[in-house]
Order: C-alpha cells, then structure tokens, then sequence
C-alpha cells in the first residue's frame, strides 16, 4: 500500500475542486476524483494528473445525491488505500428563482448534494481517520454559509447547514488527531458562476454584464473574483500538519464581502 496520504475530493471534474486536487497531488497526495463529465476528459485529467506527479489518481463517478453511491465510494477507497486522510466534500451545484417559484427537485437536488452528502462521506470516513489518530475533512461551504443574497433560498440554507455540521464535527473529534473545518469563498470564476448568470439576469430583469458588476463583484469590496488557485492553497493550508489547531473555523476568502 502506498505511504503517500489520499486525498478524496468530491465534484473534483471542474472548478474548485478540480483545481483542488491538482494542486494537493502536485504535493505528492493519492487522488480520489470525482463528479460528473465526459468519460474521455475525465480519463485524461486522471492519466494527466498521475504522470505529471507520480501519484495514483481514481475516479469514482458516484452521484453525491445517493447514499449507497457515497457509501461505495468511500469503501471503495478504504478498501484499496487503507484510510481516507484528506476528505474534501466540495460538490455542489446551484439554482436561482425566488422562494414561491423554487423548483421541489431543484431543492431536494441542492440540499441532498451541498449538504446532506458531506454528512454521508463524513459518518463514513470518520471512523478509519479517528482510529489512524489523523484527518482533515475541509468543506468547501461559500460566503453564503454566513450570510444570504435572495433567490438562493435552498444554496444558502444548504451552505449555513454545513456551518453547522462543521462546528459540530469539530467538537466531536477534537482530540481525535481529526480537523474539520469549512472554506467560505466569494465569487470564484468557475462554470457554476458562469451557469447562474443567464437565469440571475432573467429573475432581476438586467442584463448579464451588469449582473457580473452590480451583483457578484458589487458584494466583493476587492472588486476581484477569488480565484481557484487561492481557494486550493488555503485547503492545502489546511491539509497540513501546521494547521492542526484550526479546527470547527469557517475561513472566509471573500475579498471582504462579509466584512461589510
Ligand atoms: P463547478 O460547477 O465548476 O463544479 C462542481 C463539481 O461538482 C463538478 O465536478 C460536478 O461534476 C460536481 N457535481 C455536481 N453534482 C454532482 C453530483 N450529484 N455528484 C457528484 N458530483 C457532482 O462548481 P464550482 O464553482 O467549482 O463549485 C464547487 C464548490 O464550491 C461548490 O460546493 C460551490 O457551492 C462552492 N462555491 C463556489 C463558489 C464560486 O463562486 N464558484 C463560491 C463559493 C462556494
């Protein structure tokens, strides 16, 4: 078996997370990819990422909206490297209308994926982490796990619930060698913020450029988007052995928004 730790990264196909585990096996980490995509993109970022760094790199297509799939995926892992060390619950997707017009699938699909999935990959790694005596599970949570924008009724109810359950985790293992803590980024340019501008436009009645400048960068005081690279380092941050006492802190990475 392989003395080179595992990193697990959920919705690891795009975005964050991709840039996530890109950047933890440049540190020499076992990867665990997952999330949806076409089957050849996907196989070249596997066979791209384990040459480049001499790692080994599996996919597990399970869909973080079914529990036996989380369960599978998990075990799967356990099974072939003995231990999760770095569990990174970052799948998530969005959807934008106001309360009364919320889709019932579209907030069933959100809360099932951007929360109650981190739960299930939790409960399950959790025991094989406490008893190596190490761990470090990171949620990718958002500047909406701390304060809300409307039309984001289920995303930002999702992202406050993981606030929860990382302070609540934290307290239940914090002797355990196990660090549970919770990225809340900004606006970061990836295909989910790409994806939400049409409908935002659509809902607010304003066009897509103002969209970009009077709603996501207008809560940005710095102006900026946050950038996948800046995300990936703070995660890698808390991966490390020097950030073994930040555990159950919602680490905010906003370009100040929630200074405001
Ligand atoms: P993205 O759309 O680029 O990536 C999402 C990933 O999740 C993809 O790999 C996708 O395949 C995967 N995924 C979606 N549904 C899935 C399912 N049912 N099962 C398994 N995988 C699934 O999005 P992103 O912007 O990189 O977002 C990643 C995380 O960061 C999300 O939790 C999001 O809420 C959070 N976040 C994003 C921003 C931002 O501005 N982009 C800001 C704050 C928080």
């Amino acid at each position: 078996m392989s003395t080179k730790k595992l990193a697990l990264i959920t919705g690891s196909t795009s975005g964050i997370g991709l840039g996530i585990a890109k950047s933890f096996a440049s540190k020499g980490m076992n990867i665990v990819l997952n999330g949806f995509g076409d089957p050849s993109t996907i196989e070249e970022i596997r066979s791209n990422l384990a040459k480049e760094y001499a790692v080994e790199v599996r996919y597990s297509g399970a869909d973080m909206s079914k529990v036996d799939e989380i369960e599978a995926m998990i075990k799967t892992a356990e099974n072939e490297f003995g231990a999760i060390d770095i569990l990174v619950n970052n799948a998530g997707i969005q959807h934008v209308s106001p309360v009364e017009d919320f889709p019932v699938d579209k907030w069933n699909a959100i809360i099932a994926i951007n929360l109650s999935a981190s739960f299930h990959t939790i409960r399950v790694a959790l025991p094989k982490m406490k008893a190596k005596g190490w761990g470090r599970i990171i949620n990718i949570a958002s500047a909406h796990a701390l304060v809300a924008s409307p039309y984001k009724s289920a995303y930002v109810a999702a992202k406050h619930g993981i606030a929860g359950l990382t302070k609540t985790v934290a307290l239940e293992t914090a002797t355990s060698g196990v660090t549970m803590n919770a990225i809340c980024p900004g606006y970061v340019w990836t295909p989910l913020v790409e994806k939400q501008i049409p409908d935002t436009a659509k809902t607010r009645g304003i066009t897509e450029e103002e969209v970009i400048k009077n709603v996501m960068l207008h809560s940005q005081p710095t102006k900026k988007f946050v950038t996948i690279d800046q995300v990936a380092a703070l995660a890698n941050y808390l991966a490390s052995e020097e950030a073994a006492s930040i555990t159950g802190a919602l680490l905010s990475i906003d370009g100040g928004w929630t200074a405001q």
